[in-house]
């Protein structure tokens, strides 16, 4: 009988390794952004909608306290967690020394971190956060930051003459090219394919260090832009930690992308546990033409006709 049990637990386990395990533990981290455009309220339900349909992990919310409230009892339990997704955007103030230290050493120890957008705009002044995302913009970032990091015939370059961090010009869709289509993250993703109307984040500075850029798009000087071909999607490796940093994601209609939620789903999955076992969906788009989830578009109360009353161009 006892020998049954244990043939039967052993199955059990067999299969539930073949299937990827029991989920992993995530937890989103939301509570702030710099202005009404980036509706974190709005963001984190439509990244939940992803993260569950992928079954793989078991996803958790951790909302900051605002500007002014009191931070002694916001003590996330970081250590619980395969990976955490910010999305949030706050000054270097608004965290107490313990809660950046706890984070830092989570992220040290080997904890996975997921920068969505505008996350990579916030904490300019924080060593450690700055390391983690490799690059950052705004919030008066320039170059003592780190240089402006591009990627010219293949080859991550830094620019370190002095100017502000981060740009960007009108969300029109735009294509993305791979710049590494061995990385988990991005095998089985076409070499080149089309983003949503989006926010092309150009001009990012930072240290860059242990930085892998996974793809990029050309930032184009009829739209604002640098000319040059800026980091999208980049991976660094923190300590023993993992970070994904995706600039995509404004807002709703740009997360709808089907892009945005593949390398998203498989950026959250290789942040957490080292590996992808998703499959690329067949929508995910090609050269020539965007691909967007009208699910996820409809979850954004505002959004009407690809206008968002809220939500005027920023550059
Ligand atoms: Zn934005």
């Amino acid at each position: 009988m006892i020998r049954a049990v244990h043939a039967a637990i052993a199955a059990l386990a067999i299969a539930s390794l073949a299937r990827g395990a029991a989920p992993a533990r995530v937890m989103i981290l939301d509570g702030e952004s710099a202005g009404p455009y980036h509706r974190w309220q709005v963001v984190t339900p439509v990244l939940k909608v992803m993260l569950a349909e992928t079954h793989l992990f078991d996803v958790d919310v951790a909302t900051a306290p605002p500007a002014g409230a009191d931070y002694a009892a916001f003590k996330p339990a970081f250590a619980q967690y395969r990976a955490i997704v910010l999305n949030y955007d706050a000054p270097d103030d608004r965290w107490p020394s313990e809660l950046k230290d706890a984070f830092d050493r989570y992220m040290r120890d080997g904890g996975g971190l997921v920068v969505v957008h505008a996350s990579d705009n916030a904490f300019p002044g924080w060593k450690a956060y700055n390391e983690m995302i490799g690059i950052g913009g705004w919030r008066n970032r320039n170059e003592s930051a780190g240089p402006h990091w591009y990627v010219e015939n293949g080859r991550l370059t830094p620019d370190a003459a002095p100017g502000s961090a981060g740009s960007h010009g009108t969300r029109l869709p735009f294509a993305i090219t791979a710049q590494d289509q061995t990385h988990p993250i991005m095998k089985g993703l076409p070499k080149k394919w089309m983003h949503q109307g989006d926010e092309l984040y150009a001009s990012l500075r930072g240290p860059g260090r242990n930085m892998t850029v996974l793809a990029t798009a050309h930032s184009d000087q009829s739209n604002h832009g640098t000319g040059r071909d800026e980091p999208q999607l980049l991976v660094v490796q923190y300590g023993r930690g993992r970070v994904f940093h995706t600039t995509l994601g404004h807002d709703v209609n740009a997360l709808s992308s089907v892009d945005f939620v593949a390398t998203f789903q498989r950026g959250v999955e290789w942040a957490a546990t080292g590996a992808v076992t998703q499959s690329v969906p067949p929508t995910f788009p090609g050269a020539d033409t965007v691909s967007y989830r009208a699910d996820l578009a409809a979850m954004d109360p505002l959004f009407k006709n690809g206008l968002n009353p809220l939500d005027p161009p920023r550059r």
